[in-house]
């Protein structure tokens, strides 16, 4: 290789030299010439003041509103997601005691209109029972929809984010 095609292709590496991004044949290499070639020389004395400019420069840091407002977002996030459990589990709780007051609300009422005795009635135990079920498995069909609804509310108010 001829000293100018040599000076070409080391010129052409020198940012890769200051940068040390160069198998170490190839960085002794371009050592070796710049310590005999003055314009190399100058070049790589010009990288490197660059280089070492870049590397002083101060790292950027994200601004103080920045990282409030993602503390906020955050906080907020959370705490509404603690209010969804919270409304799930009232909810939940709700249903219960609104089937629990009809259940015993009927014989009450039942006792208050009809006397003792027709409490005794096996037509009205069955009945009740029967009651009991449907009124159940219709509280349990609406809580469940309640809960799916508020769940589904609660990702769509998240992708919103
Ligand atoms: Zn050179």
């Amino acid at each position: 290789m001829s000293r100018r095609d040599e000076h070409a292709e080391i010129s052409e590496q020198l940012v890769l030299f200051v940068a040390g991004a160069l198998d170490r044949e190839t960085q002794s290499r371009i050592a070796e010439h710049t310590a005999t070639c003055p314009s190399c020389a100058a070049e790589l004395d010009q990288w490197q003041l660059i280089s070492g400019g870049l590397r002083r420069l101060p790292t950027p840091q994200p601004s103080p509103s920045l990282v409030a407002r993602t503390r906020a977002m955050v906080a907020a996030q959370i705490a509404e997601r603690r209010e969804g459990r919270q409304n799930r589990t009232v909810l939940i709780f709700l249903a219960l005691f609104s089937w629990l007051v009809t259940i015993v609300g009927w014989p009450v009422f039942r006792l208050l209109t009809g006397g003792l005795l027709s409490l005794l009635d096996i037509r009205f135990h069955q009945m009740w029972l029967l009651f009991a079920i449907f009124s159940a498995l219709t509280c349990l069909a609406g809580g469940t929809a309640a809960v799916l609804l508020s769940a589904r509310r609660q990702q769509e108010r998240r992708f919103a984010l």
